[in-house]
């Protein structure tokens, strides 16, 4: 089954479904889950050096033995990392995922030290060394954009952020500003998290996590998501049939989402 992509900046398609190897598999060998996902039919993966298993994400890529060319892989610079040591934390990543490139890779968190714009100069060197196909950032906010944007050679492809009804009115113009500036694409985390994360989950017959994607790809981010079983990722794959939801139904979620802000991620760095 061939995946829909959405087209970035620089003229890239990205696999719109992303199989992640964070949270439940955060520290953990996700060598099966990622085979698992690949014969599945997923082709994009979204990894991180944070993670600390980028070498069994490798490892299970190269077990589906998919040919690179049919693959979209992520990584993301590990918070911390000084803009000298960029290039040689992505060799390192390179090194443990068996890859020659990636796909794209992600500032995983804004610095906010005054050194953002280091980070991003040598995030440009790296792509223009091919290293790295498209960069792009996660996690930031207006402001954090707005301390790259103005001296970026390269503008960001990707800003991933938490995204689903809950945090949809704090994160619309973040949204709205990348899309504005540049045509900066969101990519999407936690958005199963009203039913697996929210107090009180909600079992309806439909299946509330096609609802939940369906909205979110309509909202025009991609969805990087996390399943170590095969019939939720066949299901998450499955989204791109299911029909689009009405307006109303986009503004029955929104006004849901919009009576009480949850966010699950990153509190820290978006300070709500
Ligand atoms: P989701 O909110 O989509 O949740 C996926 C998780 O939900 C999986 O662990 C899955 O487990 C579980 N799940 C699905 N359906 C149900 C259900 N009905 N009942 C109970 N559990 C269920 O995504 P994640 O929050 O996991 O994040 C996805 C990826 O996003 C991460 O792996 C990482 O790559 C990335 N990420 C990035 C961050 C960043 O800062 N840039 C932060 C957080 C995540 P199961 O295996 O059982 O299907």
């Amino acid at each position: 089954m061939s995946v829909p992509t959405i087209k970035l900046n620089d003229g890239s398609e990205v696999p719109v479904i992303a199989i992640g190897t964070g949270t439940a598999l955060f520290g953990r060998d996700c060598a099966n889950a990622i085979q698992l996902a690949i014969e599945c039919g997923v082709t994009h993966l979204d990894g991180a050096q944070a993670y600390g298993n980028e070498a069994s994400l490798g490892a299970g890529i190269k077990a589906a033995g998919k040919p690179r060319s049919d693959l979209y892989v992520v990584t993301k610079l590990k918070p911390g990392t000084k803009a000298a040591d960029v290039k040689s934390s992505l060799v390192d990543s390179l090194n443990k995922l068996g890859l020659d490139f990636v796909d794209l890779f992600l500032i995983h968190t804004p610095s906010r030290d005054g050194t953002v714009q280091e980070i991003w100069q040598a995030m440009e060197a790296v792509h223009a060394e091919g290293l790295a196909k498209s960069i792009g950032v996660s996690n930031f906010t207006v402001d954090d954009l707005k301390a790259i944007l103005p001296r970026a050679k390269v503008i960001p492809s990707v800003n991933q952020l938490e995204i689903h009804p809950y945090v949809w009115k704090a994160v619309e113009p973040i949204v709205k500003y990348g899309r504005e500036n540049g045509g900066i694409t969101c990519s999407s985390f936690g958005g199963l998290s009203p039913l697996i994360r929210a107090p009180r989950r909600t079992r309806r017959p439909v299946t509330p996590a096609q609802v939940l994607f369906k909205w979110i790809l309509q909202k025009g981010a991609f969805v990087v998501t996390t399943s170590s079983k095969e019939a939720r990722i066949k299901e998450y794959l499955e989204v791109s049939h299911v029909p689009d939801l009405t307006a109303e139904e986009i503004q029955a979620i929104d006004n849901a989402g919009a009576k009480q802000h949850k966010r699950f991620f990153g509190k820290q760095i978006f300070g709500d």
